[in-house]
């Protein structure tokens, strides 16, 4: 017998999957499984049709380059409409500062590669993107975490740790944040905190990692498009990495998304990517290009949106209806996400054993911390499932919940001063 762990690098050795991942396999071992877990679109709301025709038209073999290897940087009519895109948001960016990726995560890849030295630190909040941990990690990162307010990072808290950080001689590689409808609480950042951030970052000379797969989906009812405005867009020295991607607005399953960031570091990452993958599909690229220049992905824009924040909206109601005051919530003013807090005896962790007997789950909260801590709280997903599987998958996650509080509270009174469940820090 060959023993394999005795094969793979130290790296390798250290690697973690992603929690999220590794739920999706559950998908299949649970009949009638209503998932909160993935932040996945809602496929009814793909362009199926617009697609068969750009994809019939792309694939005509009139243009012998459509399966031919691309590019690194991108295909270049995909390039310029990114141009065009980021100056929507507020960013002006050449093409010689954009890169497309094979979705942000590989984004999250390159950018560690290119900036992370083993034992580097990275600055995240707590909680943060389980997909920008692992990929830090990957490259053998310190991950350092910032708490955060109701609106966002904590910028006393983000200034004190950078000070320690310093002060004991490590190396601080960037801070990442996702600013607008962050996974996993769903919380948008102020304008006025933004500008403190790029302040915060010329004073310490630090670098941003700002990731903005959400900005777009933003719900009209709490939000508008000026309160989503990237911290790129006001990023005059350079400082700032700005990721994108059309897996939320257009289809995951394409794989385009982009990075905007000073020529130098676009460079870098480009030189990065090439070992990685040597370019994004071409075929998915046009696609997803043409998608843009018919103006599909605007005219589905505010579709999305509104089917969104109805979403959130059913599932608002449906936990505050089912759970009362025994759990609340930062409302979500955009994107995929709801970060829910049950009583603080409910470890989410130990819940999902209940969750799954009843066939229903979530991403514990655990799972987005650096600090290793274990908590109430958990990430619900309501953009994929059909109203009525949220108006379910509630209740039953309801009826896991009221049972752990039965069982925790008839076990303190049965044992007393037996330990109560670790509640969150
Ligand atoms: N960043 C964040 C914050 C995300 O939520 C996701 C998707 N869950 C990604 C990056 C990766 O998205 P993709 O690779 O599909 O572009």
């Amino acid at each position: 017998m060959i023993d394999y762990d005795g094969c793979f690098s130290s790296a390798a050795r250290t690697m973690q999957a992603s929690a999220i991942r590794k739920m999706g396999g559950l998908g299949g071992r649970v009949p009638d499984l209503i998932s909160f877990a993935p932040g996945f679109p809602a496929p009814e709301l793909f362009a199926w049709e617009e697609f068969r025709d750009v994809a019939q038209s792309v694939l005509s073999g009139s243009d012998p380059s459509v399966l031919q290897y691309g590019s690194t940087r991108g295909y270049r009519p995909l390039v310029e409409a990114l141009a065009q895109i980021l100056s929507e948001r507020g960013i002006a960016a050449t093409p010689e500062e954009i890169l497309v990726t094979t979705g942000s995560q590989q984004a999250l890849d390159l950018t560690a590669r290119v900036f992370i030295d083993p034992g580097s630190v990275v600055l995240v909040e707590l909680p943060t993107y389980t997909g920008g941990i692992t990929a830090f990690n990957n490259a053998q990162a310190t991950l350092v975490g910032v708490g955060q307010d109701s609106d966002g990072i904590d910028l006393e808290d983000l200034d004190r740790v950078t000070a320690r950080e310093r002060a004991a001689g490590r190396r601080i590689a960037f801070l990442y944040v996702v600013p607008n409808f962050q996974n996993p609480t769903g919380v948008l950042v102020s304008l006025e905190k933004r500008q403190r951030l790029l302040e915060w970052a010329a004073r310490r000379n630090v670098l941003i990692i700002e990731d903005d797969p959400y900005g777009a989906l933003y719900f009209d009812d709490v939000a508008a498009a000026a309160d989503t405005r990237p911290i790129k867009a006001d990023d005059r020295d350079g400082r700032v990495v700005y990721l994108s991607s059309f897996s939320k607005t257009v289809a995951p399953g394409f794989r385009v998304a982009w990075v905007a960031a000073p020529a130098a570091i676009t460079a870098k990452l480009e030189v990065a990517k090439q070992s990685a993958d040597l370019c994004t599909g071409g075929l998915d690229q046009r696609i997803v290009y043409e998608v843009w220049k018919r103006g599909v992905l605007t005219a589905r824009l505010p579709k999305l949106r509104s089917h969104y924040q109805e979403q959130r909206t059913v599932m608002t109601r449906a936990l505050r209806r089912e759970l009362g005051n025994l759990v609340s919530w930062p409302e979500p003013k955009g994107g995929f996400f709801l970060w829910a807090a049950f009583p603080e005896r409910v470890n989410t962790d130990a819940l999902l054993t209940r969750a799954l007997a009843r066939a229903v789950v979530y991403v514990a909260g655990s799972a987005f911390y650096v600090d290793g801590r274990s908590s109430n709280l958990a990430r619900l997903a309501f953009s994929a499932p059909s109203a009525a599987r949220i108006e379910e998958g509630v209740r039953r996650l309801a009826g896991a919940v009221r049972e752990e509080l039965d069982v925790s509270t008839s076990s303190v009174f049965a044992a007393p001063g037996a330990p109560g469940r670790p509640a969150s820090p």
